[in-house]
């Protein structure tokens, strides 16, 4: 168990399949909250920080876009990101969920 498990998410334990880092992915978030709340934008990289700072580890896998380790899955990040919203954001939960919803 304790080797080789670097493809395994730190935060949920799952395997991750689809490895696409939270740069990746927060890049596509900023592409949305660009049209929907553009102010939302440095809220939404301290978020990625946060996530990131409580997700370290030696395990990684290249993200499949920019091939930068990565050792978290799709679904912890934007359930993270979710979190926030719900919190302070509420309405944009909805649209949220429509677009980047792995789960
Ligand atoms: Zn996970
Ligand atoms: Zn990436």
């Amino acid at each position: 168990m304790k080797q080789n498990n670097s493809n395994i998410c730190i935060a949920c334990q799952e395997a991750i399949t689809n490895p696409v880092c939270q740069d990746c992915l927060e890049e596509e978030i900023e592409t949305w909250l660009k049209k929907r709340e553009p102010k939302l934008i440095p809220r939404l990289r301290k978020q990625t920080e946060e996530f990131k700072a409580i997700t370290t580890s030696q395990d990684s896998v290249p993200c499949i876009f920019c091939k930068n380790d990565m050792n978290s899955c799709a679904y912890c990040y934007t359930g993270f990101i979710e979190e926030w919203l719900r919190k302070k954001h509420p309405r944009l939960v909805p649209e949220f969920k429509l677009f980047f919803d792995f789960g």
